[in-house]
């Protein structure tokens, strides 16, 4: 693995749920503000069907109070939220045209989105048809952002994006070092407190991201790192 270049000054992040982002890149995030990087947020859903006996009435703005406060901690002030289903985000020209044009609002240089495998691993649970259709559109949306016949309504295009990086993928490419970055990361997650309250399990937000930031770590030569696979965009 290569170190992620840092050589841009804005980078959007592209999910589908509040705290997708903070199960690891929220570090790398810390890190690229801390520089005076802008980074922004984009979610398709607002993450209201995400908590088990809660109704998605009261659960959607909670989730995304928790996401804002998730991404301040790690210096970011903008989160747009697309008002797609969660559980049920299709890929296709709906999801594609919306992210185009959130893109072409931004005008990132870099966009950051998350793995959109079947499974998580080789042999890993199935990844989550919302991640899979988002992911995917994500990547394809920065070509369409650039190309001003492709959604002409969505306003006019951004020809910037230079590179998209997949976080939390089974053959990564690249890597930043959040050694000293980790603990802002940790306190992101920590923000979710009542979408952590009801997993419904124990889960400990330190342990869970040192163990994960570490293991990354031990294959990039630094003490805590975040692994993403880069697709070149231009
Ligand atoms: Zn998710």
């Amino acid at each position: 693995m290569e170190p992620v270049k840092e050589d841009w000054d804005k980078a959007v992040a592209v999910v589908a749920h509040p705290d997708d982002l903070e199960y690891g890149v929220a570090s790398a995030v810390a890190r690229w503000t801390g520089q005076g990087k802008q980074v922004s947020y984009l979610l398709a859903t607002r993450g209201e069907a995400g908590i088990a006996g809660m109704a998605p009435d009261e659960v959607g703005p909670l989730r995304m109070e928790e996401e804002r406060r998730s991404a301040a901690v790690v210096g970011v002030t903008e989160v747009v939220f697309l008002d797609h289903p969660d559980g049920t985000v299709e890929y296709g020209i709906a999801l594609r045209r919306d992210l185009a044009a959130a893109l072409r609002r931004l005008a990132p240089d870099v966009v950051i989105t998350m793995n959109f495998d079947l499974t998580w691993g080789e042999e890993g649970p199935v990844n989550h048809a919302d991640h899979r259709a988002v992911g995917l559109a994500t990547l394809d949306a920065c070509r369409d952002a650039a190309n001003g016949w492709v959604f002409p309504e969505a306003g006019p295009p951004c020809s910037g994006i230079k590179s998209a990086y997949v976080a939390s993928v089974g053959e990564p490419t690249h890597f930043v070092d959040v050694t000293g970055t980790i603990d802002a990361g940790i306190a992101s997650l920590k923000e979710h407190r009542a979408y952590i309250e009801c997993l419904g399990r124990e889960f400990d937000p330190d342990e869970f991201l040192r163990n994960m930031a570490g293991y990354i770590g031990l294959g990039a030569g630094c003490e805590y790192a975040v692994a993403f696979r880069h697709y070149p965009m231009d």
